[in-house]
């Protein structure tokens, strides 16, 4: 086997400039959607119900696009509400919103309630730890399993403290092990006794519609499990087409109980006339129902599934029997999770650094930035084009190499 060292200098001597830090879809991905700029014409601004797209109103959002979305989002129409173009927009509002006007069930404001903290199952997605950070919401951590969170841990800790008052869930293909929840996971989630009575699930599902496979797993409905065991409120549903048709203008979607929506509209009410309905519309005349939306995604996953098997090629060839080093193959999602043995991430990343390929910095996947272990690496290799991404993770498997070397292990 080559020296790893030697192998680092040449990588580095290369010059590269290459980026594997954020899930963002490839501008060939965004193409897809390119003829939905041509719609709605000046001809289709009237919507399916007849109201006019381009005037104030309408803040639930089109019903004919909320139609189209609720069975993928698992909520029923009336309860889905569809809004401007990002969904973390959506959750950050919600909390907000929780902040300052009491939930649905809520005996004071969460601003009045002192501590407010909430469960992050780690590895986790960084932005929604950024938002209860910036809002002063403590996080409290907990192990993912591949089946979702630790749900014997989860029970324990919201069991008898009335501070914790919610949990991060990206129920399909998390962001970033690609774990799916199973449905026991889901309806205990769903069932489980709470010490607050104003306990959220902030059910993130960003990848619904995102396979890489044949297969299209389907999630335990709960919003539906929620209300059987007594909880109807409990679950705020979020989704969006950032990653369908265009990230960066999109359509988001909110969904929960009519006491939930009810609240939400009530104060969002207060900060709008109404989202942007010509791009929902767009999105409806272009995506057009179910089998539509469907082969839109099939599209996605014929650009983007070699680039996730190039990753499982290089990760194998190289570190198929190597102790420490494990990673996982989704089924769908954005991210790639690569596992090195303890203290080693923050190396590897900065390691490719210098060597001109970024990655997300270690610790990202974990709240306040700290990975306990220091072993968790995101990868995301969505973005660049397919011979970038081979290039990319061959100088990762380089840098993985020789901080094995460093590390006195076998590589
Ligand atoms: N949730 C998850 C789990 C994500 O991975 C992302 C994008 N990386 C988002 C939300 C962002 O969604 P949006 O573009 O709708 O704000």
């Amino acid at each position: 086997m080559s020296d790893p060292q030697q192998d680092y200098d040449e990588l580095k001597a290369a010059g590269l400039t290459l980026d594997l830090t954020r899930g963002k879809p490839s501008s060939a991905q965004l193409d897809l959607a390119a003829p939905m700029l041509d719609l709605p014409g000046s001809e289709l601004v009237r919507a399916a119900d007849g109201s006019d797209t381009r005037n104030y109103g309408n803040v639930a959002g089109l019903p004919e696009l909320r139609a189209l979305f609720a069975p993928f989002l698992q909520v029923p129409v009336a309860q889905l509400i569809a809004s401007n173009n990002s969904s973390l927009e959506l959750m950050h509002d919600t909390l907000v919103h929780a902040l300052l006007s009491p939930l649905p069930g809520a005996p004071v404001r969460w601003a009045d309630a002192g501590r407010v903290a909430f469960l992050a199952p780690v590895p986790g997605y960084d932005r929604h730890f950024a938002v209860c950070e910036r809002l002063g919401i403590d996080l409290v951590s907990v192990p993912m399993t591949a089946d979702g969170p630790d749900m014997d841990e989860v029970e324990r800790l919201v069991a008898d403290d009335p501070s914790i008052k919610g949990i991060w869930c990206v129920p399909k293909y998390s962001n970033p092990d690609g774990a799916v929840y199973s449905d026991e996971v889901v309806r205990r989630l769903a069932a489980m006794p709470t010490a607050a009575p104003d306990f959220r699930i902030m059910w993130d599902n960003a990848y619904s519609v995102h396979h890489l496979t044949e297969e299209e797993p389907e999630l335990a409905d709960v919003l539906a499990l929620a209300a059987e065991a007594g909880n109807p409120d409990r679950p705020f549903v979020f989704g969006s087409t950032s990653k369908i048709t265009f990230a960066g203008a999109g359509v988001a979607f909110l969904g929960a109980s009519e006491a939930n929506v009810a609240w939400w509209l009530t104060l969002t009410e207060k900060r709008t006339i109404g989202p942007d309905k010509i791009n929902q519309r767009r999105h409806a005349l272009f995506l057009r129902d179910g089998d539509g939306l469907r082969a839109h995604m099939a599209a996605h996953r014929e650009l983007i599934a070699p680039k996730f098997a190039v990753v499982e090629k290089l990760l194998t060839d190289a570190f198929a029997d190597t102790p420490g080093v494990s990673w996982t193959t989704p089924k769908g999602g954005y991210f790639v999770a690569l596992t090195v043995p303890d203290g080693l991430a923050s190396q590897v990343v900065a390691l490719a650094k210098d060597a001109g390929i970024v990655l997300t910095p270690a610790g990202a996947t974990h709240p306040y930035g700290k990975d306990p272990h220091d072993a968790l690496i995101r990868l995301a290799p969505t973005l660049p084009p397919l011979a970038d991404v081979e290039g990319a993770m061959a100088g990762v498997v380089t840098c993985v190499r020789l901080a094995l070397a460093r590390a006195g292990t076998r590589a």
